[in-house]
């Protein structure tokens, strides 16, 4: 039986863990969980699984609490956790930049980390991946891309590889003339043609920043330089990423769109059990097309590979402004083209810092949040 500590467990990754757990009861223990806001989803989940370590991160007031169960509240309470509960792995699905402490944390005790969230090695991949070799805790990705990677390069030599090729749905708009982008709307841009995820990362699907953070991630994961990681838009998304290898060789991971299987995979690794979660029928599979990403229509995905070229601080400020950007954008104050406005005007006024250190990270982090809001107030 294996201990999870899921964070975000309310979220859609959440919710997904929580379903393979459910598939899978023999083999899998929530022994932890958090939540930012949503307390009532938490309670109910702690019931059903009997979860004994609770936390909810936003502050809550006294009389908000139960007076049944404990719940502990903050993110230092989540922190100490994370540092001292006894688990197995623990899976990060936390959304954002919040997500970065508890990634190099958990990693920092030598535990095995289950990483959803991108943003800890877009912000922070030359740390986590320092800490992960110091302490020899395994990072198993997540993000489908990832996973299929990771499942494809399993005992392979990363000097065979020649490119890695991550595949991308084109989001909601990928047939849209660029004309059309003014018009786009708050509910056409949360219609994801073939995902269902958190508003945040499906508003980051559709303008395409976040096949940009991506790449960045696979550049961290599989130690690949950035002149070898491509990305093509495949709007079935049924391939879930590909890797090139030297001899011109090309594997592919294939599966219905579920995130229950990269889920399951980080889960059992290195093992694979049999599950019921998944079944693709090749028979019913439509055709199979890929589209070159146009960087002129999606200029975000253009900036995020230049910024994770360039290194340092940048890519932690083009992910915090393009964060603010975003819930503006969600909270009706500015347009859709606002947003990349907006990150690259921001980001190319930033200056860069080489090979920032956690607390810089951090700081600036929160630093750029503010500030961009500042900035942002006066377009609105
Ligand atoms: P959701 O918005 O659906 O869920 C986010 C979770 O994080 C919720 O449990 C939420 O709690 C919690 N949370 C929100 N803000 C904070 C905060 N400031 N501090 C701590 N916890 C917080 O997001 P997703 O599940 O879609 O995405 C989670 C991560 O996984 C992201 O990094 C995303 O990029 C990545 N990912 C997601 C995929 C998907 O299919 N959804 C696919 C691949 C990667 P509450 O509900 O209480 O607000
Ligand atoms: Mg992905």
């Amino acid at each position: 039986m294996k201990k999870i500590f899921i964070l975000g467990i309310t979220g859609s990754i959440g919710q997904s863990t929580v379903e393979v757990v459910r598939t899978h009861p023999d083999k899998f223990t929530i022994v932890g969980a958090s939540a930012h806001r949503n307390i009532n989803k938490l309670l109910k989940l702690a019931k059903e699984f009997q979860i004994k370590n609770l936390v909810i991160t936003s502050k809550l007031k006294k009389n908000e609490l139960p007076n049944d169960i404990k719940i502990h509240i903050g993110e230092e309470a989540l922190i100490d956790f994370v540092r001292n509960s006894d688990y197995d792995i623990l899976l990060n699905a936390i959304t954002g930049s919040a997500g970065l402490k508890s990634s190099i944390e958990t990693l920092k005790r030598g535990k095995n980390l289950a990483l959803a969230n991108k943003e800890s090695l877009v912000m922070a991949g030359h740390l986590v991946k320092k800490i992960q070799s110091e302490t020899g805790a395994k990072l198993l990705p997540v993000d489908s891309e990832h996973s299929a990677i990771f499942q494809i390069l399993h005992n392979e030599n990363n000097k065979e590889v020649n490119n890695l090729i991550l595949t991308a749905s084109g989001g909601p708009f990928k047939n849209l003339d660029k004309k059309e982008f003014s018009k786009i709307t708050l509910a056409d841009t949360l219609k994801h043609p073939t995902w269902k995820m958190g508003s945040k990362i499906t508003i980051d699907s559709s303008t395409l920043m976040n096949k940009g953070l991506e790449v960045i991630e696979a550049h961290w994961l599989y130690g690949i330089d950035y002149d070898h990681i491509q990305a093509v838009i495949h709007p079935q998304s049924i391939i879930h990423s590909m890797v090139e290898f030297i001899d011109g060789s090309i594997f592919a991971q294939m599966s219905e769109p579920t995130m229950r299987l990269p889920i399951l995979y980080a889960l059992t690794y290195p093992k694979r059990i049999k599950s019921n979660i998944v079944s693709t029928n090749m028979l019913k599979m439509r055709d199979l097309t890929f589209m070159e990403i146009s960087t002129d229509k999606y200029p975000l995905f253009k900036l995020a590979n230049e910024v994770g070229k360039a290194g340092g601080i940048l890519p932690t400020i083009m992910n915090a402004v393009n964060e603010i950007a975003v819930q503006l954008f969600i909270d009706g104050k500015i347009t859709y083209l606002d947003i990349p406005k907006m990150v690259i005007n921001y980001v190319e006024q930033s200056e860069n810092i080489v090979n920032p250190d956690l607390n810089s990270i951090l700081e600036i982090n929160t630093l750029t949040h503010k500030e961009a809001y500042l900035k942002f107030r006066r377009f609105i």
